[in-house]
Formats: structure tokens, C-alpha cells, sequence
């Protein structure tokens, strides 16, 4: 029987294990939909140094915030190029302002990795959401080191990859270490996402750069062309919002709750009672845990407006709870093994969905229906 780090199926795939390994006895084996770190028993000398650091295998401390608010980067042109509001970006550029480094996920040579920056003409390599598990593999030694060096550190990811973090550094770092965590409704494997793109004859490791939504449109592209008609949610955003593809773990995720293990979390500020224009430009939903999560804030380039926390809360059901699995998701998963194409199997677990979009695609097409959807 395999021998792995935490329960079977439980992986989150925040790769602690495997960074700090002293003997490379860690794969993750990725099974679609799902996660397993997987220890090699001819390496293994039971040191245990991976069991006893998993965030999975002993809670977290968690956090309650004790300030929110919703707003976005006082810069239109770098609040156009982010997800919602561009508060990571105000964040971090304020971290380096102040001499710190940021580390966070980019696109690179087909993969989501995580890269350290300490320039703010570097900051537009962080851009946008990614919309599928990213890989923050050799990041934690590398964080340790610069905290070693006195350097400070700002972190910003996802939230198992936030309470790994915070496993891993001594606590003696703590004042120079700042994190901040995205509200997180799940993530798919990456090689889904490469089946999806192999239906268009594109792959990840064929293409320069990706984005998964413009604002509140969720659309992939890709080197900026579409992949399907302007306007209309393909299969892969479909599925991804609707929960259907996220890898088992995230759906009894830790860490879908109001408490957090971070600094600062951000989101979407959903369901915001702000203009339509502002909600148009984005606006992010921020959420202050700690005094030096307040402090970065206060000194970033954030505009800053008070928002509903209990709305929020509402319109943001991660805040609450983990996504729940649909029923249908183990067909999906049976389909695609079986050959059949990942629309396809979308198709075949959320049709109704699908249609709408089809429908769409059809007014657009025959110019009933605007870009905007009006
Ligand atoms: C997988 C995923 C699921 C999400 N689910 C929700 C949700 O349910 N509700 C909600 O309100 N918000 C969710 N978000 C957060 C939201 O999409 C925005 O990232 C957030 O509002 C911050 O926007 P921004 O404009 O400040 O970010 P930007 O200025 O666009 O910066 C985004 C930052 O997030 C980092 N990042 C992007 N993708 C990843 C990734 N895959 N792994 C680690 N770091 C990443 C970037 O490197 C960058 O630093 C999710 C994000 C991700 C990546």
C-alpha cells in the first residue's frame, strides 16, 4: 500500500513535504482530481520532519479579522490589470517601497510558479487570478533564507499554502514575516487545464501568458486572443465555477471560514452596495487580521471604503464554508478518463449551464447581444 505524508486523498498540494525533504523521498502524485503526497519507503528514514510539519495533519491557529473594508489601488492603469481591486498589487508595492520582497504566483514556461520580486516594475508578473492549483515548490526554503539574511518578507497566495507557511518559519521570524491570503472556492489540477486548452490545439507549455477573467467576466485567453467567442464563459470557467473540478481536498478545505491564518485575506468584494461603475473597475474585499496587516494597509496606495461584513459574508460562501462537491463530479472525472473531450463532459454534468452560454454565444454572434451582455 503507498505510504503518504497526510490521509489518503487529502493532499492540498501546498508541497511543504517536498521542499523540506532532507532525503527527496517526496512525489506528488497528481490523479486529476486528486492529490496524493507519496513517500518513497527506500529513501524514508522515518525522520518524520514532513508528517509532523503538514498543515493538514494538526490544525492551524486561526485567526478572527478585526477590520474590513472593500476598495482598490488609487492607480486606474494597475487596477485595470488586476482580478478585482488590485489590493495585492498596492500591497506588495508598498512592501517593496519599504525595502521587503514579495513572493507570489506567476505564469512561467507552462507552469504556476511562485517568484520572489523586490522591484516594483516587476509587479505586473503577479497579475491576475489563476484559476487552478499553483505550485509553490522551493519557496518555502528560499522564504526562510531571505528572513535568515534580515531581509522582511511579504507572502501571498492561497490559504493552505499561507497555514504551510507559517508551519515552516520559526516563530522567531514572525515580525518580518507578512502574509496574505486569497478567499479561496477551490482549485483543479493544472493538467485539467491543459485538456481543456488541448481541445483548442493550445498548451500551457506553448503559450506566453494566460488570464481566467477580465473583472466580472471569467473567459480564458490566451497570449491575449480569445478562445472562444468574446462575452461567453467557456467550459473550463463554467466547471470551475459551478465547483465541479477542484481536487477532493478543497472540498472539506480548512480554511473556507471567516477565521483566517493570515495577515490579510483579500477577495472580490461581491455583492458590493457601490456603484456599478466601481464594481465595473473592481473591487476587492479586504479583511485585516493582525496589526501589521493593518499597518500595510494603511501604507499602501489602497482607497478604502467600509463595507457590510455580514453582506460580504453572504455573497462570499468560502467566508462560510468549503464549496460543495456536486454529484455529479465523479462522472465528469469518469468521462475524461474515458476519452470523452473535457467540454464534453462539462456538458454532460452541467447542461444547463452550458446551454445559457451557447445561447449567448448565438446573440452575440447574430448582434442581439453586446460584449457587455446587453
Ligand atoms: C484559485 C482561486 C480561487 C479564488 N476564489 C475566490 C472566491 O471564491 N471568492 C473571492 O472573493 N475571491 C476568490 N479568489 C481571489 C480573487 O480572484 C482575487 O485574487 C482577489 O480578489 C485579489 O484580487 P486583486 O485584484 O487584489 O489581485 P491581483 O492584483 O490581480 O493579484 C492577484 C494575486 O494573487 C496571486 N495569485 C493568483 N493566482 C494564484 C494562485 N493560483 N495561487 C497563488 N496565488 C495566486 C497573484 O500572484 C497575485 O499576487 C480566488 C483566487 C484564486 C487564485
Amino acid at each position: 500500500m503507498m505510504s503518504t505524508v497526510c490521509k489518503l486523498n487529502e493532499c492540498t498540494g501546498c508541497m511543504l513535504c517536498v521542499d523540506i525533504c532532507p532525503h527527496n523521498a517526496i512525489k506528488i502524485q497528481d490523479s486529476l482530481d486528486t492529490y496524493n503526497a507519496v513517500i518513497d519507503k527506500n529513501k524514508c528514514t522515518n525522520c518524520r520532519i514532513c508528517i509532523d510539519k503538514c498543515q493538514k495533519n494538526s490544525s492551524s491557529e486561526f485567526i478572527r479579522p478585526i477590520k474590513w473594508y472593500q476598495g482598490w489601488i488609487k492607480l486606474d492603469t494597475m487596477r485595470k490589470d488586476s482580478s478585482s481591486g488590485g489590493a495585492a498589487k498596492a500591497i506588495a508595492q508598498s512592501f517593496i517601497a519599504d525595502n521587503g520582497v514579495v513572493y507570489s504566483c506567476t505564469f512561467k514556461n507552462g507552469n504556476f510558479l511562485f517568484e520572489s520580486i523586490d522591484t516594483c516594475n516587476e509587479l505586473n508578473k503577479f497579475s491576475g487570478s489563476k484559476y487552478v492549483k499553483s505550485n509553490p515548490l522551493n519557496v518555502y526554503k528560499r522564504i526562510k533564507n531571505d528572513l535568515m539574511d534580515g531581509r522582511n518578507v511579504l507572502f501571498i497566495g492561497l490559504p493552505c499554502q499561507a497555514a504551510a507557511l507559517k508551519k515552516y518559519i520559526p516563530s522567531k521570524f514572525n515580525s518580518n514575516l507578512s502574509i496574505v491570503d486569497l478567499i479561496c472556492h477551490g482549485t483543479p489540477s493544472p493538467r485539467l487545464l491543459e485538456i481543456f486548452l488541448n481541445q483548442y490545439n493550445l498548451s500551457l507549455n506553448n503559450i506566453d501568458n494566460i488570464s481566467f477573467r477580465n473583472k466580472g467576466k471569467f473567459h480564458i485567453s490566451c497570449n491575449g486572443k480569445e478562445i472562444i467567442t468574446k462575452g461567453v464563459t467557456d467550459r473550463y470557467s463554467i466547471a470551475f465555477l459551478n465547483s465541479l473540478i477542484y481536487t477532493e481536498s478543497c472540498y472539506h478545505c480548512d480554511y473556507a471560514k471567516f477565521e483566517r491564518v493570515s495577515d490579510i485575506t483579500l477577495g472580490d468584494s461581491w455583492g458590493s452596495s457601490l456603484s456599478c461603475n466601481e464594481k465595473e473597475k473592481g473591487i476587492s474585499l479586504i479583511l485585516l487580521q493582525t496589526k501589521k496587516g493593518i499597518e500595510l494597509v494603511k501604507n499602501s496606495q489602497l482607497h478604502l471604503e467600509p463595507v457590510d461584513i455580514e453582506n460580504a459574508i453572504n455573497n462570499n460562501g468560502q467566508l462560510r464554508s468549503p464549496s460543495v462537491m456536486p454529484v455529479k463530479r465523479k462522472r465528469f472525472f469518469i468521462n475524461v478518463r474515458n476519452g470523452k473531450t473535457f467540454n464534453k463532459s462539462v456538458f454532460v454534468c452541467l447542461p444547463k449551464q452550458c446551454l445559457r452560454q451557447n445561447i449567448k454565444e448565438l446573440l452575440i454572434k447574430t448582434g442581439i447581444l453586446n460584449l457587455a451582455g446587453k
